[in-house]
């Protein structure tokens, strides 16, 4: 579907290219004895989190991993969860454990998350792994910023010498991008909720990544003319009256919103692309490139595993 007059970064082509490549992977380690594992473990009622997790269990049937879903009640205690992960920690058929957030408000996540062997550590968000990344190591790098530099490398988006802004720093997507974009030779800024005149500093931006978890509100005036636009928002709105204010005019999104009553929207205005030289859509972004990295990223641990060390992967941002 064209947007705006920008191309259009298609991240269901790209997911598809990779998870290929992955499923070959998936055969050899199959046939020199080993089925990759992915533990997922799901606590609380967030429905958002219900259905991320079905997708990411979906993609490890088309491939062939082993998957298991753990779902401790709502009221698991942080020990609790902690001891899930050290069982999981100890199995030698889960190469991969993905801890699926938000977890519930009384549960401190960054403990959980803390207690993943850094092995395992599918999501890559263990200090080691992070780390890793900071000093430019062979490890397991956070599933949504290495799929969004698959999408620029794949679409040719040159990264090297160009201004990259990132706006939103979050340990999930904001941070490790800029790291990532860093480490392939961008010069990098990065903007969060305390940046003044932001817009003046993104429309600096050849590539600009948007991370804030604010419906469309990167609009025109925050781009550059001819720029990459990467929009990691997933927000879902139902109000009638914001619908309007950023789908006017929209006919086939009018008839999901009549039909379903909420749609999906970025962090950036559509009416952005008509600035932008290119841009990932929301829906069909980055969104399916998440779960495509986070399969790269349960092989690679268990290539890894089988190894008894790290190698450095084929994919994004692992160099
Ligand atoms: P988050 O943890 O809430 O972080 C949001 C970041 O944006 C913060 O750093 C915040 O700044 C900054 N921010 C908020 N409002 C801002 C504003 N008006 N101007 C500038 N910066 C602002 O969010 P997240 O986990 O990174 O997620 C961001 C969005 O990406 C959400 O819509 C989420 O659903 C989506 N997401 C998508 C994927 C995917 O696979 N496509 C994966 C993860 C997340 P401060 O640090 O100063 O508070």
């Amino acid at each position: 579907m064209p947007i705006g007059t920008a191309s259009i970064l298609d991240g269901s082509r790209i997911a598809s290219e990779i998870m290929l490549e992955i499923a070959e992977n998936v055969r050899r380690l199959v046939v020199a004895g080993h089925r990759p594992g992915l533990a997922v473990i799901l606590s609380g009622a967030d429905p958002a989190s219900e259905v991320y997790v079905r997708g990411k269990l979906k993609a490890c049937d088309e491939l062939g991993i082993h998957s298991e879903k753990f779902t401790p009640p709502m009221e698991s205690s942080t020990d609790d969860l902690v001891q899930l992960v050290e069982s999981l920690n100890l199995r030698d058929d889960i190469d991969a454990i993905l801890i699926q957030l938000p977890l519930p408000v009384h549960v401190d996540a960054k403990k959980v998350l803390l207690a993943v062997a850094p092995e395992k550590d599918v999501d890559g968000f263990h200090p080691m792994n992070i780390g890793k990344l900071v000093t430019q190591r062979p490890g397991l790098a956070p599933c949504t910023p290495a799929g969004i530099i698959e999408l620029l490398q794949r679409n040719k988006i040159e990264i090297a010498g160009r201004h990259a802004v990132v706006v939103g720093r979050s340990d999930i997507v904001g941070r490790p991008m800029a790291i990532l974009l860093l480490n392939h030779h961008a010069t990098v800024t990065i903007c969060h909720s305390q940046t003044r005149d932001l817009a003046a500093i993104t429309r600096l931006a050849d590539i600009l990544v948007v991370a804030i978890g604010r419906p469309a509100a990167i609009t025109e005036d925050f781009v550059k003319r001819g720029a990459t636009v990467i929009d990691v928002g997933i927000n879902r709105i139902s109000d009638r009256k914001q619908f309007d204010e950023i789908f006017s005019g929209d006919v086939a999104r009018e008839k999901r919103f009549r039909e379903k009553g909420s749609v999906l929207v970025g962090d950036v205005h559509p009416r952005a692309a008509d600035i932008a030289g290119a841009i990932s859509p929301v829906p069909g972004g980055v969104g399916l490139l998440t779960v495509a990295m986070l399969m790269s990223n349960t092989v690679m641990a268990a290539e890894m595993r089988m190894a008894g060390r790290s190698r450095t992967s084929p994919h994004a941002g692992r160099t």
